[in-house]
């Protein structure tokens, strides 16, 4: 980027190459409600639909980003304000040397069957009509596959067996990695833990309700489901 940054705009952060161009997250301030000449706002959850994978990588490197950039203004070892490093990407201690790189937070979603139905879920946090399968935050010293496992237990009180991987995608609010599973129901009847998981229940492919965006990781390992016969 050469040249003095317009008014409102923060430092840069370049974020890589999306189709051999160089491509740099912008800050604007909160007080800047009018669009940058030549751009457009757009809402970044919907976005998901109109994507590619690699367009998707930049704007969710982006956003994690600025998650970290927010969020290690000050070291929290010292407290003393952080400097950008010059050789890599990370924030720096000046005081004590603290280093303080870019972080993701594993998380997993499982779509789970029993017979020729799908576990789908209501979230609390959720359109009203929309259901999908089940996600959670991984715990510090479990594997992936035990966080599976807790989380249907927790969530909705059934066993699942033939935890296998999926597929994989960054999911940038503020700075998951969404790591997908296929599973089979094992045992137990679903009883839905009220708090986050309002409604449960299976459902076959003539018959379901409303579901995530397509493009999403959740939309995906259910198409999965769904086409195969
Ligand atoms: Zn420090």
């Amino acid at each position: 980027m050469a040249g003095p940054l317009a008014p409102g705009l923060k430092k840069p952060l370049h974020i890589g190459l999306l189709d051999k161009v160089p491509c740099w997250l912008f800050e604007l301030d909160e007080s800047q409600t009018q669009e940058p000449s030549g751009c457009n706002w757009s809402e970044i959850r919907p976005s998901i639909s109109l994507l590619d994978a690699e367009e998707w990588r930049a704007v969710a490197c982006s956003l994690t980003l600025l998650w970290w950039r927010k969020n290690h203004r000050f070291c929290g070892s010292c407290g003393t304000e952080t400097v950008e490093g010059t050789e890599e990407r990370v924030l720096c201690c000046p005081n004590c040397g603290a280093l303080f790189y870019p972080n993701q937070s594993p998380a997993v979603i499982v779509a789970v069957t029993k017979d020729d139905a799908l576990l789908l879920a209501h979230n609390s946090h959720f359109h009203p009509e929309m259901h999908s399968i089940l996600a959670g935050f991984v715990d510090p010293g479990e594997t992936i596959e035990e966080t599976v496992a807790r989380e249907l237990r927790e969530e909705v009180g059934i066993e699942v067996k033939n935890i296998r991987y999926a597929r994989s995608q960054p999911w940038p609010f503020p700075n998951s990695l969404m790591i997908g599973f296929h599973a089979e129901w094992q045992s137990g009847e679903l009883k839905p833990d009220g708090v986050e998981i309002k409604f449960a229940d299976w459902f076959t492919r003539d018959n379901l309700p409303a579901l995530p965006r397509p493009g999403s990781i959740a939309r995906m390992l259910i198409d999965e489901w769904a086409d195969k016969r």
